[in-house]
């Protein structure tokens, strides 16, 4: 009722490129349909095989800072849409895959209150909408929580936000045996927060366990790499017992070919 009130008021506009119409017109949604391998500039340790959905560039950044930031929930339907997309790529490159079970990354407490609502679980659910429509056995787990004091990470370098961020996730309970668990957010920079949650999930995971991945709307893109196919990605197992450490689990593709 308000958004058709609004619709009389305000004609409505594409929260990319501004064109009246959808929220989000072909397009714009179509630059959130090219899954990609994300790459940080400088690959965290453990970070673990993500796929976005797209660019976090041109018109997806005002799309995403409109969901996120500026309260137009209604976006949630095509990131959501988008977000299903990455899940799916991300999840297909594990061959030997169970139930998939997405854990959002939670946003910090005083996130939540300056924004009044929990954009990431908002994705998420549609998400998990998207794909059980589709078939796919496909549930959301909120499986972490923040814990502790965690300072603004806007200034940080990667390092510094790596530190600031030690410690800032706890797991909420058990970890289900022989699920695939995808960590989902929103947009992926530095990789930091992706890397540090995906420590905490992995943690509790058994040996055989399919890794942790994690799918995002967008990723920061580097100054080289473009959109891959789904087909052309894969998680090549680094197995134990080789060197002092065991290297993490990584995904290999046309943009990081390893
Ligand atoms: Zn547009």
């Amino acid at each position: 009722m308000l958004g058709a009130l609004a619709d009389l008021v305000l004609p409505r506009t594409c929260a990319g490129c501004a064109v009246p119409g959808a929220v989000l017109c072909s397009s714009c949604s179509a630059l959130l349909a090219r899954p990609r391998l994300a790459a940080p500039r400088r690959f965290p340790e453990g970070f673990p095989p993500t796929v976005a959905a797209g660019g976090y560039a041109g018109p997806v950044r005002p799309a995403v800072l409109a969901f996120k930031e500026r309260g137009r929930a209604e976006l949630a339907g095509p990131l959501g849409a988008a977000l299903a997309l990455a899940v799916v790529a991300v999840t297909r490159a594990v061959r030997d895959t169970g139930p998939v079970v997405l854990v959002p990354v939670p946003s910090s407490p005083a996130a939540l209150r300056t924004r009044g609502r929990d954009h990431v679980r908002e994705l998420t659910g549609q998400a998990v909408r998207e794909l059980v429509a589709a078939g796919l056995p496909v549930t959301a787990g909120r499986l972490l929580r923040r814990r502790g004091r965690v300072r603004d990470s806007a200034g940080l370098s990667a390092v510094q936000r790596r530190a600031n961020l030690a410690g800032t996730f706890a797991l909420t309970g058990g970890v289900p045996a022989g699920a695939v668990l995808v960590l989902v957010d929103d947009v992926v920079s530095s990789g930091a927060t992706l890397t540090e949650a995906a420590a905490v999930l992995g943690s509790a995971t058994r040996p055989g366990d399919p890794p942790v991945l994690a799918a995002v709307v967008a990723a920061t893109p580097r100054a080289a790499g473009g959109p891959t196919s789904a087909g052309d990605l894969r998680v090549v197992r680094n197995r134990p017992g080789i060197g002092p450490r065991p290297p993490a689990d990584r995904l290999s593709g046309r943009v990081n070919r390893d």
